[in-house]
């Protein structure tokens, strides 16, 4: 891929930070900053997981954790690595009753060359800015944050797991600490990044496409509300629904939107479709980022990628459930996927709506595309050379 190509998807912003949220971000100038990082080492390190031991995702964590305070009067605190302990939080916290919470999910791989590096974390940090503005949480220094990412996988670089589709995951949440009930602006808040060594999400490399269930009387995000941004409180009411998908014999749930039932999501996961559009082209698309998508970085880098093959059409446009159904009767639907950090790309094989079972035919067409995704992923996640996607630790 040519390097100025390159450049301009680097310089691109996910988001741009709404109107409304503009100066919001109290003492947007002051953060904490990595230069004052205080390290206090575990004395007492967690057995680390065998090369080759099977990794269920978000369970295993790794020996330190980076946590950073802050208060309306006193601003940021310093920010410390210290051994991963549970938190202490006021039973009033206003986290746990209002869910003023928002998290981040990156992931660092370990190169060919054995060297560390984090995948597109810039965006991630934007991304977790722009959340936190929108729940009045306080402003911080991107670049500072990230400085202490790097630095806290540094100090636990050794529980980088090694081998084909592992990786490192990396989840900052900021959360408001108000020690009151009243619904309002927290004066107190909590930062902090934890870790995990994951395993392959397709073990041995294969990809395993996923059945979704898509009944509009569920909805996940609307216009006007907070879908777009990656707030806990977004995540939690979905649990009964992943459930009914699968009373229903689904694996994940397709989220509809609107009267003429767009196609919004998949999971946690943003949704794509390679066909042959009604006129004849073929193309790639996805949903625009209009209010209701998750703005997510492996949606962003397959449409950078996808733009920078200039091999088929690469369009964000709304997409119905009605085009859907007609493609597939007409044989022009190739493949549908999802795609996130966790799984960078999945394909799905089969769409329950309106009680009727859809099949779709993304594992007879190769899949093409999704393995060819994959594999320039792969590429730049594990390589050993200097990728501007990828950000040395
Ligand atoms: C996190 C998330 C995604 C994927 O975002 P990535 O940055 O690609 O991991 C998509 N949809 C939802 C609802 C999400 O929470």
């Amino acid at each position: 891929m040519a390097a100025a190509a390159l450049g301009q998807i680097w310089a691109r912003k996910l988001l741009p930070v709404p109107r409304f949220l503009c100066g919001y971000g109290r003492c947007a100038s002051s953060s904490f900053k990595a230069a004052d990082l205080q390290l206090e080492i575990t004395q007492e390190p967690h057995k680390k997981p065998e090369p080759g031991e099977t990794l269920i995702f978000g369970k295993t964590f790794t020996d330190h954790m980076l946590m950073v305070e802050w208060t309306g009067e006193k601003g940021w605190g310093l920010p410390r690595i210290k051994p991963f302990q549970n938190l202490t939080l006021h039973p009033a916290s206003s986290s746990l009753h209002y869910s003023l919470q928002l998290f981040e999910g990156l992931k660092a791989y370990r190169g060919r060359d054995q060297r560390v590096r984090l995948f597109r974390p810039r965006l991630h940090m934007d991304r977790m800015l722009r959340s936190a503005l929108r729940l009045c949480l306080p402003s911080f220094d991107k670049v500072e944050l990230l400085e202490c990412i790097r630095r806290l996988i540094q100090v636990d670089q050794d529980w980088v797991p090694q081998g084909a589709g592992t990786s490192l995951y990396v989840r900052p949440v900021l959360l408001g600490n108000e020690p009151s009930l009243g619904v309002g602006r927290a004066s107190q808040a909590l930062l902090f990044v934890i870790l995990c060594p994951v395993g392959a999400y397709f073990p041995g490399g294969s990809v395993m496409p996923v059945s979704l269930m898509a009944d509009p009387t569920f909805i996940r995000a609307w216009v006007g509300g907070v879908g777009d941004y990656k707030l806990g409180g977004n995540y939690g009411p979905t649990v009964l629904v992943q459930q009914e998908a699968q009373k229903k014999g689904c694996e994940q749930v397709l989220w509809l939107y609107g009267p003429d039932h767009q196609l919004t999501e998949v999971g946690t996961m943003n949704i794509f479709i390679f066909w042959t559009h009604e006129d004849g082209v073929l193309e790639l698309v996805t949903p625009p980022l209009d209010g209701v998508i998750l703005p997510g970085v492996i949606r962003q880098s397959l449409l950078d990628l996808a733009q920078s093959w200039g091999e088929f059409r690469v369009v964000e446009q709304k997409i119905t459930m009605k085009e859907l159904l007609r493609a597939l009767e007409q044989g022009r639907v190739r493949e549908v996927f999802g795609s996130g950090t966790a799984c960078q790309v999945s394909p799905v094989h089969r769409i329950l709506y309106q009680g009727q079972q859809f099949h779709i035919p993304t594992m007879e067409n190769g899949p093409e595309l999704i393995l060819r995704f994959q594999k320039e992923l792969k590429a730049i996640q594990y390589g050993s050379g200097a990728h501007e996607w990828m950000l040395p630790v």
